[in-house]
C-alpha cells in the first residue's frame, strides 16, 4: 500500500520570520555571510567556504565564464554547466581560473569517468553532480569514482533529493555537500510532466533535520544547498533561515548582463532568454526523459522562456545581499549559523500575505 504525507507541501512564500532582539552591534557592516561549501568535522574548518551563500545554477543560460568571474567577485561561485562537450566545459573552467577565481563544475552520471579528470586538471575547485533525481545508485558510483581516484582531494556535491532517505543515501555515499529540490525551478515542468517533486520549503525543512541527526551521529556537518524556486529575495532569506548553507539560483542570475544568454528587446522592453536544462533547446545530452543511448529526448522537463533583464550583476545582486544582511540584523544575528539557530518562522494565511504587500494605497514606485 502506498504511504501518504497528508500535510501539504510548502513553499518559501508561505513563511515569515519573526524578529528577534537586535543588539547594538547588529549592523549590516558587521554581518559575516561566510558559509561552508564542503563537509567538515566538528571543531574543524571546512576546506572550502563561500563568502556569500549563493551559487549560480549549472545551466547553459546561466553559468559561463562571465558569471563565474562576476559572482566570485561577491564571494559566490558558479557551476559551469556540463551540457556541452568535455572540451568546451574544460575550456570554460580554464578561462575562469585565469582570473583566479574559485569555480565549480557540474558533471553528469554518464560520462563522468572521462569528464572529471580534465576538469580537475583545469583547476575546478569543486564538482557537483547535476541531476533532477539524486537518490540513485548512479550518483553513488560517481562519488565512489572520485574517492577511488582522488581520495578527499577532489570535492563533489550530489543531489537533488527532497527527504531524509535521499539525504542519508548521499551522505553515506560520501557527498561533500547535498543539494535539495525537485520540481521547484522556475523553468521546470517536472511535477506537471511526471507527478514527482516536493514543495521546496517542506523538502528543505526535512533535509535540514536529517542533517542535524547525521551530525549528531557522526560529528560531520554536511552543507545543504537549496536549489531552485527562489523568486524574490525574501524567499532566499527564508531558505537561509531554514538552514540552507547556500542557495543555487538559475532565473535570478540569468536576468543579469553576465549570463551567457541573449538579450532581446520586445515592445521597447529588454529581456534575457532563459531555458531549462531539460528543455529540448538545452539538449540532446543529459538527464531528463532519455531512453536507450541517452541521446534521444523523449519528453521535455523544462521550458524555454524570457525573463526581464536586470542589468549588471554588481548592482542588482548587491541589493539582494543588503536585504539578507538587514534581515539577519532584525533577527539579532551576525552569522548565518546563529541566524538559523535562532530563527522563528510562522506559516502565513492568504489574508496575511495580502496584508504583507502594499495595500489600500495607490503605489507610485517601489525601489
Ligand atoms: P530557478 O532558480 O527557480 O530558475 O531554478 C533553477 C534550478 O532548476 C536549477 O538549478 C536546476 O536544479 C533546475 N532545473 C534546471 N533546468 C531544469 C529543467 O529543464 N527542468 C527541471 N528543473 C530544471
Amino acid at each position: 500500500m502506498a504511504k501518504y504525507i497528508l500535510e501539504p507541501s510548502r513553499t518559501f512564500a508561505e513563511f515569515l520570520l519573526l524578529p528577534n532582539l537586535t543588539t547594538r552591534n547588529c549592523s549590516p557592516a558587521n554581518v559575516d555571510l561566510t558559509t561552508p561549501l564542503v563537509k567538515f568535522k566538528t571543531g574543524e574548518k571546512p576546506s572550502l567556504a563561500l563568502g556569500i551563500p549563493f551559487c549560480s545554477a549549472a545551466m547553459q543560460s546561466v553559468s559561463g565564464v562571465k558569471m563565474a568571474v562576476a559572482l566570485a567577485g561577491f564571494g559566490g561561485i558558479a557551476f559551469i554547466f556540463c551540457s556541452q562537450t568535455i572540451q568546451d566545459q574544460t575550456a570554460m573552467v580554464t578561462e575562469a581560473k585565469k582570473h583566479n577565481v574559485t569555480v565549480g563544475a557540474a558533471v553528469n552520471t554518464h560520462d563522468y569517468k572521462d569528464r572529471i579528470p580534465p576538469l580537475v586538471k583545469a583547476g575546478a575547485d569543486v564538482l557537483c553532480i547535476d541531476s533532477s533525481d539524486g537518490f540513485s545508485e548512479w550518483q553513488y558510483d560517481v562519488i565512489k569514482f572520485v574517492r577511488e581516484t582522488y581520495g578527499d582531494r577532489v570535492k563533489i556535491g550530489a543531489g537533488n533529493i527532497v527527504d531524509k532517505e535521499g539525504f542519508n543515501y548521499l551522505a553515506n555515499a560520501g557527498a561533500d555537500f547535498i543539494k535539495v529540490g525537485v520540481g521547484g525551478g522556475s523553468i521546470c515542468i517536472t511535477r506537471e510532466q511526471k507527478g514527482i517533486g516536493r514543495g521546496q520549503a517542506s523538502a528543505l525543512i526535512e533535509v535540514v533535520e536529517a542533517r542535524a541527526e547525521y551530525l549528531k551521529k557522526t560529528d560531520v556537518y554536511i552543507p545543504i544547498c537549496s536549489d531552485g524556486g527562489i523568486v524574490f529575495d525574501n524567499h532566499a532569506i527564508i531558505a537561509l533561515a531554514m538552514g540552507a548553507d547556500f542557495l543555487m539560483m538559475g532565473r535570478s542570475f540569468a536576468r543579469f548582463e553576465e549570463s551567457p544568454s541573449k538579450l532581446v528587446t520586445q515592445n521597447g522592453k529588454q529581456y534575457k532568454e532563459y531555458w531549462g536544462e531539460g528543455s529540448a533547446r538545452a539538449q540532446n545530452w543529459q538527464r531528463y526523459g532519455k531512453e536507450g543511448d541517452g541521446k534521444k529526448l523523449v519528453f521535455e522537463e523544462g521550458v524555454d522562456s524570457y525573463i526581464e533583464y536586470a542589468g549588471p550583476l554588481a548592482e542588482g545582486f548587491a541589493q539582494t545581499i543588503s536585504k539578507v544582511k538587514a534581515t539577519m540584523c532584525n533577527c539579532g544575528s551576525l552569522t548565518l549559523a546563529t541566524f538559523t539557530r535562532g530563527a522563528r518562522l510562522t506559516l502565513v494565511s492568504k489574508a496575511s500575505i495580502t496584508e504583507g504587500g502594499a495595500h489600500n494605497v495607490i503605489v507610485k514606485a517601489i525601489k
